[in-house]
């Protein structure tokens, strides 16, 4: 009964008229498999598929279309690292290197890893602002750091994380760095060449794009030293009765059918993105962040987690004295403001800061800021309604 505000963008984002087109017109007119039909249909579809790689390889400014793995998202394409290169050069008493502000996505995987190989998993800590501790990382980084597995952005804090720095002093020792660029990717301008990075995962859906789409961007030389991980069709060059002979990069880590018409919406998406402007974007939701920290800093009530405004990206994550995550997000949710409540997959980084769950706003670039406004009545509502309770 009340127009939605959609403050859940870190979850997933709205896909504009444009990416649902894209998808409808591929399936209406242009759908067949790829890369094995030799009829128009297939010749079609693989030509738009391969048309998408293109597309992001442009976006991220990669070297080559090689190093773009089209994945079913952030997660796939980090487990793919871990079970592709994790299993072939980690080994017992090499250390992973990550840090106290992950996503379990960016954790779990490497447990696995360490549980298979005796590696050991090393966090970079945190300031109790959410700011990583830059200071400790030369004391974390030696010779048997193998890998720096690292977001850009975190999901709960919005922290914007010093890449260039952690990249440079990683390669300095000789580990490899996988960025987990979930919640930068969609928010702010790649360029993977200056990065340097060896690694890099981001999700359609968090950009406008499809759900079951996402992207392994790696560097060609390091991508093509891994065995693939997944076996089955379209990865391999030859299969004989005794074996086969992997494919090609990127294609033999795309075993079986691979998100075709999603990566094809994840195109489209790209183009719309593009269209509006990275850096526009990036500008206008710190306004948006900025804006909702003046209003919560002055509820004494609240505790806004994460670092200042001028440090975040377009996340704000707080919680309610006396008031559960959840009660705040289900009562938001009556007066229609979506908004995300409880560990929000980073629950190791709930224990560092002391609380349990926290409410979370995260913005995209079609957000406005009277909706801040909207939430902010909300919260208002739903703290007299408690005090009245109690
Ligand atoms: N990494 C970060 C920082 C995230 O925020 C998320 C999703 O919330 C992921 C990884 C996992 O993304 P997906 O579920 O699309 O694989």
């Amino acid at each position: 009964g009340c127009p939605l505000v959609y403050f859940d963008n870190a979850a997933t984002t709205q896909r504009p008229r444009q990416v649902i087109e894209a998808i409808t017109e591929t399936y209406e007119m242009h759908y067949g498999n790829v890369h094995r039909g030799i009829h128009r249909l297939a010749d079609e579809t693989t030509e738009l598929y391969e048309n998408a790689r293109q597309r992001i390889a442009q976006f991220l400014n990669a070297k080559s279309h090689e190093e773009i793995v089209f994945t079913s998202g952030a997660t796939a394409g980090i487990n793919l690292v871990a079970r592709a290169w994790g299993d072939a050069y980690v080994q017992e008493g090499d250390e992973i290197l990550v840090s106290e502000l992950e996503h379990h996505s960016n954790l779990v995987p490497w447990f696995q890893l360490a549980e298979r190989t005796g590696a050991v998993i090393r966090y970079i800590p945190i300031t109790d602002e959410g700011l990583l501790a830059r200071e400790q990382l030369e004391r974390l980084l030696s010779p048997r750091t193998k890998l720096v597995a690292i977001t850009a952005v975190s999901n709960v804090l919005g922290t914007i994380v010093p890449l260039t720095e952690i990249i440079a002093a990683a390669h300095a020792t000789g580990a490899l760095v996988l960025v987990d660029a979930a919640q930068s990717v969609p928010h702010r301008k790649t360029d993977g060449q200056s990065l340097n990075a060896d690694f890099l995962v981001f999700s359609g859906h968090k950009m406008l794009g499809p759900s079951g789409v996402g992207v392994l961007y790696g560097k060609r030389e390091i991508l093509e030293s891994m065995p693939p991980f997944m076996g089955g069709g379209s990865m391999i060059r030859e299969v004989r009765m005794d074996g086969f002979i992997p494919g090609d990069l990127p294609y033999r880590f795309e075993a079986g059918t691979p998100p075709i018409v999603p990566a094809i919406g994840m195109k489209a998406a790209i183009d719309y993105l593009e269209r509006v402007g990275l850096e526009r974007i990036d500008q206008y939701e710190r306004e948006l962040v900025k804006r909702l920290h003046q209003e919560l800093e002055t509820l004494d009530f609240v505790r806004i987690l994460g670092p200042k405004p001028e440090e975040k990206s377009g996340i704000v994550s707080f919680v309610v004295e006396r008031i559960h995550a959840h009660d705040i997000a289900q009562l938001l949710d009556h007066v229609g403001v979506a908004v995300r409540a409880g560990h929000h997959c980073a629950m190791p980084l709930h224990k560092r800061l002391g609380v349990t769950a926290s409410v979370r706003a995260s913005f995209y670039f079609y957000n406005l800021p009277e909706e801040i406004e909207r939430l902010l009545e909300g919260l208002d509502r739903a703290v007299r309604l408690f005090r009245r309770r109690k």
